[in-house]
């Protein structure tokens, strides 16, 4: 069995919707995650239930799409990443909630919402990389020290209002207050090598070219840029950091799934999302991406495992998502771009 592509752009056409309605035994995702990372899973599930999946894959739009279809929208299922985008969703009102045994046994309370809007099903850490030539083990231990003087001119990261920084500033402003965490965040910009730009990648690289000794990266871009011919290198030359083991714990993000408000098949979505809870489809979802299981228990894949293990901030994601428009406002307000 092998799951249904439709891919859009564009000029996505109606027609491509063909056989794409509600009917016994299928089941609809738009999805914001890549081909590669997500038909594995679908394949397994089709093959243990019998229920067809089929996606709509798109880099962004699709919560517009829903709304423009309103009550007539196919979908069932958002797949989608980052907390900031996932409640971007719930708060446009697309999303429905899920009441579900399996996903409270499955997924701790921190990574999914309150109310059942969203289930994280993967989860990735905001990780430090630190200079393997510049920077001793052990000189840079927290995301606190990012702001230290002894720093300046020597920090790379991206865009402070990418939605990966969002997050972060967002959960130092959860266990600091607001106040402390913009002074932090001023001492930060103070230290920036240069003007918040490119991607997490572009960071490290940045540090193996010299023009920083420490970046932002999530932690599964270092299994992607070792995985990489060319960008081996970048990752080599950087050690990865968990921040913050001595306290709270390195901060994390999910990737996640959303209900649809309209969805034409939800017992078969319910199932679906059930399913990617699950032992088999945690371990094959996380080692796809070099993430971690959201499950307890799940065996991690030998790529993040080499890495060791660390402790994970378990601040709740609902209570992180809370504090975006605050942390885009201070992002604002010290300039940080600029
Ligand atoms: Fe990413």
């Amino acid at each position: 069995m092998s799951v249904k592509k439709t891919v859009f752009g564009a000029a996505f056409a109606a027609t491509a919707l063909a056989g794409f309605s509600a009917q016994a035994q299928e089941v609809n995702v738009y999805s914001l995650r890549q081909p590669f990372l997500v038909e594995p899973l679908f394949d397994a599930f089709t093959e243990e239930t019998g229920i067809k999946v089929n996606v709509i894959f798109a880099e962004n739009g699709l919560v517009e799409r829903i709304k423009q279809e309103g009550a007539n929208s196919p979908a069932d299922l958002l797949l989608s990443v980052d907390i900031g985008r996932i409640q971007d969703a719930v708060d446009a009102g697309v999303t429905a909630p899920v009441q579900s045994d399996v996903l409270s046994a499955n997924i701790p309370t921190h990574l999914r919402d309150d109310n059942g809007q969203w289930f994280g099903l993967t989860q990735r850490g905001r990780a430090i990389y630190a200079s393997k030539e510049r920077v001793a083990p052990g000189e840079i231990t927290s995301y606190e020290e990012l702001a230290d003087p002894k720093w300046k001119g020597k920090i790379c990261t991206r865009s402070g209002t990418h939605v990966y920084n969002v997050a972060l500033v967002a959960s130092m402003i959860a266990h600091h207050g607001y106040e402390d965490a913009k002074i932090w965040l001023e001492g930060l910009k103070a230290n920036l090598a240069q003007k918040p730009q490119g991607n997490d990648r572009g960071q490290v690289k940045a540090i193996m070219e010299g023009v920083c000794d420490l970046a932002l990266a999530n932690t599964y871009y270092y299994g992607a840029m070792l995985a990489n011919e060319e960008q081996r290198a970048w990752a080599e030359s950087a050690n990865l950091v968990f921040p913050n083991q001595a306290d709270r714990g390195m901060s994390m993000n999910i990737s996640g799934v959303s209900l649809i408000a309209s969805a034409p098949n939800k017992d078969n979505a319910v199932k679906l999302i059930e399913f990617l809870s699950d032992d088999k489809a945690q371990h094959i979802y996380a080692d796809l991406n070099n993430e971690y299981p959201v499950k307890p228990g799940v065996e991690w894949s030998d790529t993040v495992k080499a890495w060791g293990e660390f402790k994970a901030d378990d601040l709740s994601l609902t209570q992180l998502a809370a504090l975006r428009s605050d942390a885009i406002r201070m992002i604002d307000e010290v300039g940080y771009n600029e």
